[in-house]
């Protein structure tokens, strides 16, 4: 683990044939009022608390998990994490939360292919993604958590209720698997996903000023060009109809 700036820490996704998601702890240790951005894959939870424990943040001081959105590589090891955070509240946009309580698990998997293919290598129950969600996130909040200010924008798209969050302070934006370093940007052929959303979510994070981007998978990237999301906004625009 990482720190990126104060207040911000970086756990590098350890990817296999599946990704598994960055994770970020964001807060002010001193605050004692800690959040962690996406868990990751199913399996990944030791080599996250291990990670989030070395750099010598107490579990205790965790009180939220807060998912970009709830695809398998950012949720699938929640049960293992929680083991060790019960505490941790789980929040989500209502898009995504909605679907976890009832039980639905498409957003989850994404296609119906990939869904047994992951029960199977995983071991996976039906139904594991039944979850409770705390706080239902809508998009347009500022929270004020952990001695900081992170606004929460829904940037549809890539799922339907992924969410960026952004510190204005900072200048730092954790954009989930919208965009990501090198012009790349996230698939939009799962469930849920819609071209056109993303396309305007894309324009909508193009309109802020960014220094760091810390995206779910691949590199982070610091000292970000300052139209470098309106260019891949523009450069992906005719693929997004
Ligand atoms: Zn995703
Ligand atoms: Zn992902």
């Amino acid at each position: 683990m990482a720190k990126i700036s104060d207040g911000i820490y970086f756990i590098q996704g350890q990817d296999e044939f599946i990704p598994d998601s960055h994770v970020y702890v964001i807060g002010e240790p001193s605050s004692d009022d800690l959040s962690i951005v996406d868990v990751g894959l199913t399996g990944k939870g030791n080599y996250k608390i291990q990670s989030i424990l070395e750099m010598g943040i107490k579990l205790t001081s965790i009180k939220r998990i807060i998912m970009t959105h709830t695809h398998l590589d950012h949720i699938g090891c929640l049960s293992e994490v929680k083991k060790h955070i019960p505490q941790a509240e789980l929040w989500v946009h209502t898009l995504e939360a909605a679907p976890l309580e009832q039980g639905d698990e498409r957003a989850v998997y994404g296609m119906k292919e990939f869904q047994s293919m992951c029960q199977m290598q995983y071991g996976i129950k039906p139904g594991a993604f039944a979850l409770k969600v705390e706080k239902k996130l809508e998009g347009g909040e500022n929270l004020d958590i952990g001695g900081m200010v992170w606004e929460v924008i829904h940037i549809p798209g890539h799922s339907m209720g992924g969410i960026a969050l952004y510190n204005r302070a900072g200048k730092i934006l954790i954009p989930g698997d919208v965009i990501y370093a090198d012009y790349a940007i996230g698939r939009f052929d799962l469930f849920g996903a819609d071209a056109n959303e993303l396309k305007k979510s894309l324009m909508r994070l193009a309109r802020l000023e960014v220094d760091i981007l810390l995206p779910g998978h691949n590199q982070i990237v610091r000292e970000l060009p300052s139209d470098y999301i309106k260019k891949t906004a523009e450069m992906w625009g005719p693929h997004l109809q």
